[in-house]
């Protein structure tokens, strides 16, 4: 069994994803069943799934986003510049 350190201690270094089929076993199951760690630990990993998912549609993410036109966003450059000039 994985003590709360090194599940806490292996998820911060990568995506959980990546580890052997063995370790990322065990390693949810502490994380399903430590009523220290479990909690944070949980959404640390939900957070690694957001990430993953995130990367694998990145593109299209980008492409069914609302682009500005040139124009606005010229001028709303210099809208935001005018007003840090005034603070
Ligand atoms: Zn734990």
């Amino acid at each position: 069994m994985l003590t709360c350190k090194q599940v806490s201690q292996s998820l911060s270094k990568e995506d959980y994803e990546k580890l052997s089929p063995m370790r990322k076993f065990f390693l949810k199951l502490h994380v399903k069943l430590c009523f220290f760690c479990g909690k944070f630990n949980k959404q640390v990993m939900e957070s690694q799934d957001m990430c993953r998912c995130f990367r694998e549609h990145e593109e299209e993410i980008e492409a069914a986003r609302p682009k500005l036109d040139p124009s606005k966003k010229e001028a709303l450059k210099e809208l935001l510049a005018a007003q840090s000039k005034e603070q």
